[in-house]
């Protein structure tokens, strides 16, 4: 959708959908926001955490970027969006939850079995596509390579579970989780159904989250 098109949804909300939340948004405004979820996703523009969560204003507090990765705790001098994130969402919003939420046909996840170019127009991305190493690894390990949606649907899968253990890398986090103060998840959206999994510790698997 451009951006004529949104501007037009702009104006349906104003006119049909501000109505029903007008009272949530002024009481968030005065009371200020008091999340008690942070979601990790994919920057993916299939993936709406409102949408697949039935959330209101002010219930997520949301971190999206490519493959919803999530960098080791690494303090210095460079800017960490993911890392500010969790801190603020930690320390500041004192989140009870934190979701890390995969999904199925993930552009990052998929890139990691090609070769992207060389030049500067994706330096980053090549970077960052590394925090999904891992999962490839552990996905080429458990599956092979003979069935290629297989394999991605297994590294999808397997990333969120190393982007989790990533998370426990940050000392605030790690020591709330220890005093059970703080729960982390690791969910999975299937696109073409709307379907979400999450991840089973006593299974070691996926399963349907039921409602
Ligand atoms: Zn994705």
């Amino acid at each position: 959708m451009e951006v004529k098109g949104l501007i037009q949804g702009y104006k349906r909300f104003r006119e049909y959908r501000l109505g029903d939340h007008e009272e949530l948004f002024l009481d968030l405004a005065r009371k200020g926001q008091s999340p008690k979820t942070l979601f990790i996703g994919c920057s993916d523009s299939r993936v709406v955490p409102n949408l697949i969560t039935d959330a209101a204003p002010g219930d997520l507090f949301i971190f999206r970027d490519i493959g919803n990765f999530v960098p080791p705790f690494q303090p210095d001098d460079d800017y960490h969006a993911a890392a500010a994130a969790i801190e603020y969402a930690v320390s500041v919003l004192q989140v009870r939850d934190i979701i890390v939420c995969g999904h199925s046909h993930c552009g990052a996840c998929e890139s990691l079995y090609k070769e992207l170019p060389e030049d500067e127009s994706l330096i980053h991305t090549r970077r960052w596509l590394q925090l999904g190493q891992k999962a490839k690894e552990a996905a080429l390990q458990k599956v092979g390579s003979g069935d290629r949606e297989l394999l991605l649907r297994t590294t999808e899968k397997i990333s969120v579970l190393f982007q989790l253990e990533n998370l426990l890398t940050y000392p605030e986090v790690r020591r709330k989780v220890e005093a059970q103060e703080l729960f982390l998840h690791g969910w999975y959206l299937k696109i073409e159904s709307g379907q979400l999994l999450y991840f089973d510790e006593s299974e070691g698997e996926f399963l349907p989250l039921e409602g």
